[in-house]
This record gives C-alpha cells, sequence and structure tokens, in this order.
C-alpha cells in the first residue's frame, strides 16, 4: 500500500538518542514538554474576496497563543506530497514535522479556518500522559452510533513516537488521491459509518472514524476522545454568545463558559466556493471570533475592541511611569483597571 516515506521502526530509540545527545532541548524554559503547532494553507491566493486576510487574522491569532503558551509553530504552504492533497495535506506535514523536530513531544494540527478563542486555556498535557492522540470527540458517536461526526479532525495532537508512525501509516492510504482509490475509500466509508453523504471522496476524519472502529482494540486505548472542554467547537453554537460570556464568565475554562477553539466547519472563506453557510454570516462570525480573541490579547497592553464586529479600539488604562508594576498586575488584579 501507499506510504508516507521509508519504513521506520526504531523512532522511539532514534528520538530518545537524540534527546539524550541535546538533553537541553528536552523542554521548554518552564519544564513543560516541547509542543509544535503546525497549520497552513494553500500556495496560491484565495479566490474568495476576504480568504486571505482571514488567513491572516487566523495566523496571528494561533502566533499569540502559542507565544502565551511557549507552544513552537509552523506555517506550511507547500504539498508535500502529491498524493495527499486537500484535507488529506496535513498527514505527511505532521510525519515530516516529527522526524525534523525530535524536541517535540507533540504535534499539534489546527486548521486554518480554527482560532483560539480561550488565550488563558492552558492546554492539560499531564492528562494525556498515558495517550498518543488527543482529539475532540465522543465516545458514544464514535464506537456506538459509528457517526462520521464522531470527532473532529480539524484540531488534533498526536505524540512524536512510534505509535504515531504506525498509526499514520494504516490512516494515509485510505486518502491516496491516485487512479480511483480515494473515491472508492468514500464508498466504503458512506456503507460503514453513519450520515456521511453519498458520493463524497475519502476524507480524513471518517478515516478516523473508520479506523478508530476497525481497529479498536489495538488503536483506542491510545487516543483521548476529548469532550470536557472545546478543543474544536463549532462555531454554529458558541460564536453568538461570546457577549455572554464576557459577561457572565471569564476566559480559563476553554468549555461550554469560553471555549478553547473556534472552528468554522462548512465556511470556506478561501476558496470563494459557497460552502454550507451564507459567506456573510461566516465572515461576521469569524471576525467576532478574531475579536473576541485578540480582547485577551490586548488586554496585556490596555487596549479592547469596541465592539466584537469593531477592528478599532479603546483605552482600558491610562499610561502609566511605572509600566512594570501594570505588568505585574495585569491578568491577576482587573479591578485596577481606569478608563482613558
Ligand atoms: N489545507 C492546506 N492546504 C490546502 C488545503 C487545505 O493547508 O491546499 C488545510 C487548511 O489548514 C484547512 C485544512 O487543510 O483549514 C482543512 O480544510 P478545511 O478547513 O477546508 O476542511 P473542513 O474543516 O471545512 O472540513
Ligand atoms: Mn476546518
Amino acid at each position: 500500500p501507499y506510504r508516507l516515506g521509508p519504513r521506520i521502526t526504531d523512532w522511539d530509540e532514534q528520538r530518545a538518542a537524540w534527546l539524550a545527545e541535546n538533553p537541553h532541548m528536552r523542554t521548554t524554559p518552564k519544564g513543560r514538554p516541547r509542543m509544535l503547532l503546525i497549520t497552513g494553507s494553500q500556495a496560491n491566493s484565495c479566490k474568495g474576496p476576504s480568504g486571505d486576510h482571514f488567513l491572516l487574522k487566523s495566523i496571528k491569532n494561533k502566533i499569540d497563543y502559542c507565544r502565551l503558551h511557549d507552544v513552537d509553530i509552523y506555517y506550511n504552504m507547500v504539498l508535500m506530497q502529491p498524493e495527499m492533497d486537500d484535507v488529506w495535506i496535513k498527514l505527511p506535514l505532521v510525519r515530516k514535522m516529527m522526524l525534523a523536530h525530535p524536541e517535540a513531544e507533540w504535534i499539534w494540527w489546527m486548521d486554518s479556518d480554527a482560532m483560539f478563542t480561550d488565550m488563558t486555556f492552558e492546554f492539560p498535557i499531564e492528562k494525556y500522559e498515558k495517550h498518543n492522540m488527543v482529539i475532540h470527540g465522543w465516545e458514544a458517536k464514535v464506537f456506538e452510533e459509528k457517526d462520521w461526526c464522531g470527532l473532529n479532525a480539524g484540531v488534533f495532537l498526536v505524540r512524536n513516537n512510534q505509535w504515531t508512525l504506525d498509526f499514520l501509516d494504516l490512516w494515509a492510504p485510505m486518502g491516496e488521491n491516485r487512479g480511483n482509490i480515494r473515491d472508492q475509500v468514500g464508498k466504503m466509508f458512506t456503507a460503514a459509518l453513519q450520515g456521511r453523504p453519498a458520493n463524497f471522496e475519502a476524507d480524513d476524519q471518517s478515516g478516523l472514524v473508520y479506523l478508530l472502529n476497525t481497529l479498536r482494540e489495538e488503536i483506542a486505548p491510545k487516543v483521548y476522545l476529548e469532550s470536557s472542554y472545546y478543543l474544536h467547537g463549532y462555531w454554529v453554537i458558541l460564536s453568538e454568545k461570546y457577549e455572554e460570556f464576557m459577561r457572565n464568565n471569564k476566559p480559563g475554562t476553554g468549555d461550554h463558559r469560553w471555549p478553547f477553539v473556534t472552528h468554522f466547519v462548512g465556511c470556506k472563506s478561501c476558496s470563494g466556493a459557497y460552502g454550507d453557510y451564507p459567506a456573510e454570516r461566516c465572515l461576521t462570525q469569524m471576525e467576532r471570533a478574531f475579536n473576541f480573541a485578540d480582547n485577551q490579547v490586548l488586554e496585556a497592553y490596555g487596549f479592547q475592541h469596541k465592539t466584537l464586529t469593531d477592528s478599532a479600539v479603546l483605552r482600558t488604562r491610562n499610561e502609566t511611569t511605572r509600566p512594570i508594576d501594570v505588568l505585574r498586575n495585569v491578568g491577576h488584579d482587573t479591578t485596577s483597571r481606569s478608563s482613558a
């Protein structure tokens, strides 16, 4: 079958040896396992009128989150393997990043149409000590209903180890775009899974649900289906509630009170094609998600957007001759704010 690259069988040993040679690379300055967030977009400019501007906002959003949480970031704009195009582009990229970045314990894929909306929430790395993959999903929907939307493949993390390499070897052949393989596999997915459209070529998300079900005993114990917070959050149920969250709650929970990630599934801002929702609605809500998150970034600098649909900002505190005092207070004591 199709392979992403030469078969490697001793990656854990190779990586351990590298870490032994480079002990200073083992953890972040704060002593946490290193994470590398990867995302990306197509090589050419968007056909949609504001697609590229949205991509810019989306990468700024990720740069901000990663800076605040010591996560490394890589933005991909190339097709590393012609057989793995479109939504499958992430697979060869994940593998490449694993092998080229042995310092990274976790590789974190995030779609370009997903944004961080809780800038304070720290990925709870310790929770997944015994797991090799973390993805937003629900046991019952994946295993009982075999629903192709039982998990969402737009955001996931994999551990940089042999297990993940082997797992990618199982996953990738389903998306091979040569001959009519991807169409054939798509038919198989539609027959096996709940709710999946007919005449829809194989997608990476169905591939995951399919693999988890067919190789449940081998794979499922290592895959953490997360739903206690929004590692992926469906924008339709979240983005109109941002003001309510701001009124009633505080960032840091990542859950229904303040979603960690908002993902614009079904919006096609870049392609210019008509997605599942009117472009107008998508663009407005994407702008709101960006500003909602940006407010949490701007807080440190004493600004807030006038409203969630306004790129203009207001000062939230006066300039001072004692900036370090402000620095000590930001994020701890918001009652000391004064309006300018
Ligand atoms: N992608 C990419 N290059 C491409 C096509 C897609 O990097 O040529 C990435 C991009 O980050 C995109 C993701 O693949 O967000 C998945 O596609 P999309 O978000 O459109 O899928 P959906 O979430 O709507 O199923
Ligand atoms: Mn997406």
